[in-house]
């Protein structure tokens, strides 16, 4: 198991299970140093689905809090939230910029109320998926892209689009410094799917880290745990790696995204 994973959520989201504290306990057993949460952040409206309400997010922060300090001898935690980046909804995401240790893009939606990344299948829209990490890195909002390759979930023929897109977020890591991730969530949990192209996991996607390892970028792997079960269990972890095998990928071990987190948070406005 590694040592360090800043992607791990909540029951809050509905799609999680287990107690926060179990969480931390099950990082413990499994050898993490750093336990960074980032469950997905709420905003203003009930859309998009799948996570916690607004009302819910003082709680969130404090429960972390309070067991920062209570396992503080055992384990580092740290506090941040997986979110999007909806220009509707800045003044939210300035308050969490703010108040937390880091940020995670996971870019779930194309815009705010509509075009689920999951259910992308053109070139066009591969595209404005891409526009919208990129304005988020532009504006210093996230830290790190998580499963920057979530977008192809639904995608059915990686086509010369697929490539472009990978090609430009290679190249949006690179002019921002922004490390990408190779995620161990749900997209290798889940096992492969039958795609009009062939098999494979919904992500991580090999011609994404084809182009990553081309140019170099920088790789954080995140484990996107939702059950503190995960935390015990390199199944996950392996396919994902199964998936960039023989790549010359470079992954950061030990990575401090809090530090980093500091500098991009004085940049931010
Ligand atoms: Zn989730
Ligand atoms: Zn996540």
């Amino acid at each position: 198991m590694i040592k360090t994973n800043w992607h791990t959520h909540t029951n809050r989201c509905g799609h999680a299970v287990g107690e926060d504290e179990e969480y931390v306990l099950a990082a413990i057993q499994g050898g993490l140093k750093t336990l960074g949460f980032s469950d997905h952040a709420a905003y203003e409206d009930p859309y998009p689905p799948e996570r916690m309400d607004i009302s819910e997010v003082p709680g969130y922060f404090a429960s972390i809090r309070s067991l920062q300090e209570k396992y503080k001898d055992r384990i580092r935690i740290c506090l941040g939230m997986e979110v999007e980046y909806y220009p509707e909804q800045w003044h939210v995401l300035s308050s969490y910029r703010r108040e937390l240790d880091y940020l995670i893009l996971g870019q779930h939606n194309v815009y705010y109320d509509r075009v689920s990344a999951y259910a992308i299948n053109d070139g066009d829209t591969l595209h404005r998926y891409v526009d919208m990490l990129e304005a988020a890195c532009e504006r210093n909002l996230c830290d790190y892209i998580a499963h920057p390759d979530v977008a192809l979930y639904g995608y059915q023929r990686l086509d010369g689009s697929v490539r472009e897109c990978a090609a430009r977020i290679a190249d949006i890591s690179l002019k921002y410094n922004m490390p990408l991730e190779l995620n161990t969530g749900s997209g290798v949990h889940r096992g492969m799917h039958k795609y009009q192209d062939g098999m494979r996991y919904a992500y991580p996607t090999r011609i994404f880290f084809e182009e990553f390892a081309r140019k170099h970028c920088p790789i954080i792997i995140g484990l996107d745990v939702h059950d503190p079960a995960l935390f015990l269990d390199d199944t996950d972890l392996n396919r994902a790696l199964s998936v960039i095998a023989d790549l010359d990928c470079n992954i950061l071990e030990d990575f401090d995204l809090v530090e980093a987190a500091k500098k991009r948070k004085a940049l931010f406005r």
